[in-house]
């Protein structure tokens, strides 16, 4: 006897998704919690928020939980451990549900108010990304001038615009979600792939706010590699510049050496060059470990690159009682969110 198919539960409308990667954001969730509920139910009674708890090691994971219980339209997801900031937004993005989708801080340093003004230009159907720019920092001096200067530099070298103050403070509609999850990479630098995937991107300017709880997990070390990571991401240009130093300092090199050969023939070899000799030692030294250095860190990206390793491992959800576990964040992923989503289902099927 044929067994009647099973109808499918009607999916649950979602408008607006709210991502939030937490990374030991105990002190900040409740504020957070408490603004989010009060904005966004004026802004839609069709939102849900997904706090992406990125392996903290404090509090945040059982408040997760509770907050979940308390509301359950706020939904959490917890990595098997810390994988950063990245990794846990493209955790929240493939788990969101909604026609749009918001990424924010958890440290309400990204005003959610801000949304009443985004979320209208996006209605217009006419932008894909609307995108919050801090206007004014207060940030120490040196940390300003350093990002003015790393800005200046990075869009002479990479062929993405980017823009200082310009972050992951945006509101992206599902083509741009479906683009992002589509862009399989390891090495994830997502200023530049927001920037990269394009689409209609609209502005809105906000004033930067002081964290409200806890600390900043980005010392000057991390932002140090973050610049790294951007300009390498994007362009092969340090390779070519790494060929065009060792010309440089060849040509150095060549003309020394026939100025000496030259000082040598006219006034005989007097044997002195000790300190040009170890300037020179040091000096080339350092050239070929910078060299090795830009070389090493795109090979390191390929290798990473080739180990196709998934971007973030889930430990548990409020999707399912049971902790899940399995490997997520690559294409698979993203085809299994197309699947999901009320939108899309009617063409995959
Ligand atoms: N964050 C994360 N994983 C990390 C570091 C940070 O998910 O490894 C989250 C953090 O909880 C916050 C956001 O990323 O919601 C921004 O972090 P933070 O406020 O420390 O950065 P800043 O505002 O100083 O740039
Ligand atoms: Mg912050």
């Amino acid at each position: 006897m044929p067994v009647a198919p099973v109808p499918r539960p009607p999916a649950e409308r979602v408008d607006l998704s709210v991502v939030i990667p937490c990374y030991n954001e105990e002190e900040s969730l409740p504020r957070l919690v408490e603004v989010l509920t009060e904005q966004l139910s004026a802004l839609t009674p069709h939102f849900e928020v997904i706090l992406v708890d990125d392996g903290s090691r404090d509090r945040t994971l059982p408040m997760l939980r509770e907050v979940h219980r308390a509301h359950p339209r706020f939904r959490y997801l917890s990595l098997s451990r810390n994988f950063g900031k990245e990794s846990a937004m493209l955790a929240g993005l493939s788990h969101a549900r909604g026609d749009k989708v918001a990424i924010m801080d958890a440290d309400l340093q990204h005003p959610p108010a801000l949304l009443a003004q985004m979320l209208p230009l996006m209605e217009s159907g006419e932008y894909s990304q609307v995108v919050a720019r801090r206007t004014r920092t207060n940030d120490p001096l040196v940390r300003t001038a350093l990002s003015r200067v790393y800005y200046k530099l990075m869009n002479r070298l990479v062929e993405v615009d980017l823009e200082d103050g310009v972050g992951d403070f945006r509101v992206l509609d599902r083509q741009a979600v479906r683009a992002l999850l589509t862009l399989g990479e390891t090495n994830r630098f997502s200023k530049g792939l927001f920037a990269w995937i394009g689409f209609p991107t609209a502005v809105v300017d906000y004033e930067n706010v002081s964290r409200e709880a806890g600390a900043t997990k980005w010392s000057m070390r991390n932002l140090f590699n973050y610049g790294i990571d951007g300009v390498v991401s994007f362009n092969y240009r340090p390779l070519r510049m790494s060929i065009w130093l060792g010309l440089l300092v060849t040509a150095v090199a060549v003309g020394y050496a026939l100025w000496v050969l030259v000082d040598a023939i006219w006034h005989g070899n007097s044997v002195p060059g000790y300190v040009t000799t170890i300037c020179a030692v040091t000096a080339l030294g350092g050239v070929q470990l910078i060299v090795l250095g830009v070389i090493g860190e795109y090979l390191g990206r390929i290798y990473a690159e080739t180990k196709q390793r998934p971007l973030f491992l889930l430990k548990e959800s409020s999707g399912s009682d049971a902790p899940v576990t399995s490997s997520l964040g690559r294409e698979h992923e993203a085809l299994a969110e197309l699947e999901g989503h009320p939108s899309e289902r009617s063409v995959l099927e």
